[in-house]
């Protein structure tokens, strides 16, 4: 369970712990407002639940600003459904780009483009529009919020290079190292705010 954190005025710098230790890093900043739940969705699996961490003002900043030193110089950021949506929307206001949501299966209308993958947890699928937005030549970052296996950003990234875009990059709040997902999707660079 993370720790509570009490904030200084906006822009001291200074974040302190609950229990009055000093927690003046993004990873510590994470670190204290991820929630942590065991066995959730399937037994074995420990959820990094960053629903804290998106709901606290300088978390949110925190996390934004980090991302748009990493994704500066694209044209487009790519959210994942649906927490993806969350770090893409504020990324994008903040670089001044547009933002694609990644659909999980069966949320958008026909036609579509799909791609299968298999999660930690099960199987899944990921759509994006096939018309409307054009993306050949385009320069993309995806962001999502967790980074386990790496097959939700791999299916992401061939969705979009089906559709003729250029993934330079694929940035996350928290990755999952012992998972494996920065090897699976080498050589695309991928950079995350938290390791563990
Ligand atoms: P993966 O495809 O295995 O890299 O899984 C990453 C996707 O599943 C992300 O969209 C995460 O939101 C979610 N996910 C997978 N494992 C976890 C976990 N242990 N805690 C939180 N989210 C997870």
């Amino acid at each position: 369970m993370g720790r509570r954190l009490e904030y200084g005025p906006m822009g001291s710098g200074a974040v302190t712990a609950a229990g009055g230790g000093s927690v003046s890093d993004l990873a510590d900043i994470i670190a204290s407002l991820t929630r942590e739940v065991a066995d959730f969705p399937t037994a074995g699996v420990e959820f990094k639940d960053l629903t804290p961490l998106f709901a606290d003002r300088r978390g949110l900043a925190a996390v934004t600003d980090a991302l748009a030193g990493l994704a500066s110089g694209a044209d487009l950021i790519a959210g994942i459904d649906a927490r993806g949506f969350l770090i893409g929307g504020a990324l994008a206001t903040r670089l001044g780009t547009g933002v694609l949501a990644i659909r999980k299966g069966g949320k958008l209308p026909p036609p579509v483009r799909t791609e299968q993958y298999q999660l930690e947890y099960g199987a899944a699928c990921l759509e994006i529009p096939a018309e409307g937005i054009e993306l050949a030549g385009r320069s993309v970052v995806i962001v999502d919020d967790v980074l386990a296996t790496g097959g939700t950003v791999s299916a992401a990234h061939r969705l979009l290079e089906g559709a003729g875009a250029r993934v330079t990059t694929a940035a996350v709040v928290l990755e999952l190292v012992a998972l494996g997902g920065r090897e699976r999707l080498a050589p695309l660079p991928v950079h995350s705010l938290r390791r563990i």
